[in-house]
């Protein structure tokens, strides 16, 4: 699938190493984000203390991972990097919360997925830096209190509604990552392509670009599909009538929209008339997941005025009608 949420191999998670920014300023849009964060970074460091608790949302690929990384960069201190399903038993946390350095950050991707228990022990290690753990089993078994070295912890989550209250309210920084827009998407293909030594007309990258779904990482994906086609069907160098062919090879529309993204739409315009429908609805019309459809397949169509979330469900709207090519019912919304 073209929109999975996490990088799909181990090749192309290395491919997404190599392409990843290490600076702030080179760190493609978010403007007010990366404003926030260069002040913050920029006190923590004067100060030598650790920067405060940093929670990014958004959807997957929009860089959250990569400013993880710049973070740490940007401070001086280690990247610690664990995701919430990974730490099943508070000894997991507990042996990375007591192996960090002054001041290093300690990442948690999906820490929406942190089990209760081991959330429980995070709490005294935002606030004071102590962890309380258990030793020994039974009626000998006693808890002790372990400093801790000061650290951030930046976690990242597809949706901060996820989050229990107590953690949401740890965090001093919360920065919530948009998709980008077409020109930025550009600029990161153009330095990808330059990164990979991929001859590519301006005309080609924009056209990558306005297809990628708002999100760096389908593009980056994008341009490598692109580039094969290139070499195979062309002479190797990206242009606007290649990457167009490739991308329609690619069930990639013009309007970016992929085969799941046409899937909603049809479902909720053909088999609801347009809606509104549940959520529960919609996953067993079109055989997906009801948390991939609310973190990675709707929050774009809704973004991009396609789909409208209401009280009682889901509503396609006059643009999706009319990107299906049906003409809408007159009372449709829109
Ligand atoms: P997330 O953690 O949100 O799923 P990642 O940080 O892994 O996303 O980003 C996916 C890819 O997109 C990375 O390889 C990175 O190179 C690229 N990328 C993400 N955000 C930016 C950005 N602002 N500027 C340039 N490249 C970016």
């Amino acid at each position: 699938r073209m929109v999975s949420a996490a990088p799909a191999s181990p090749a192309e998670e290395a491919i997404e190493r190599a392409l990843r920014p290490k600076l702030l300023q080179e760190y493609v849009g978010q403007a007010r984000t990366r404003e926030q964060l260069e002040i913050f970074i920029g006190a923590a460091a004067k100060r030598g203390d650790a920067l405060d608790h940093v929670l990014l949302f958004g959807p997957p690929g929009l860089g959250k991972t990569t400013l993880s990384h710049i973070i740490a960069h940007e401070l001086g201190v280690n990247l610690r990097q664990t995701s919430g399903p990974v730490l099943e038993k508070p000894k997991d946390l507990a042996a990375l919360l007591t192996n960090l350095e002054r001041n290093d950050v300690l990442f948690i991707d999906e820490i929406h997925r942190l089990s209760p228990v081991v959330e429980e022990i995070l709490y005294p290690a935002l606030e004071d830096y102590q962890i309380d753990i258990m030793i020994g089993e039974g009626p000998a078994a006693r808890s002790i209190k372990l400093d801790l070295q000061p650290f951030t912890l930046v976690g990242a989550t597809t949706r901060a509604g996820m989050l229990t209250n107590p953690l949401r309210d740890r965090f001093g920084i919360v920065a919530r990552l948009e998709f980008y827009t077409p020109e930025e998407l550009a600029r990161i293909v153009g330095r990808s392509a330059g990164l990979l030594g991929v001859p590519m007309d301006e005309g080609g990258g924009a056209e990558i670009a306005r297809r990628s779904r708002g999100t760096p990482r389908i593009a980056n994906r994008l341009l490598r599909r692109v580039r094969d086609y290139a070499e195979v069907k062309g002479s190797g160098r990206i242009t606007p009538d290649i990457a167009q062919k490739a991308l329609a090879m690619l069930d990639v529309d013009p309007q970016g929209f992929d085969l799941m993204d046409r899937k909603l739409l049809e479902a909720v315009v053909h088999r609801f008339d347009g809606g509104p429908v549940g959520l529960d609805n919609i996953a067993a019309s079109i055989g997906e997941e009801p948390g991939t459809i609310e973190d990675v397949i709707e929050p774009y169509l809704i973004q991009q005025g396609y789909l409208q979330r209401t009280p009682r469900g889901r509503v396609a709207t006059l643009a999706a009608w009319r990107h299906l090519g049906v003409s809408p019912p007159a009372a449709a919304g829109g």
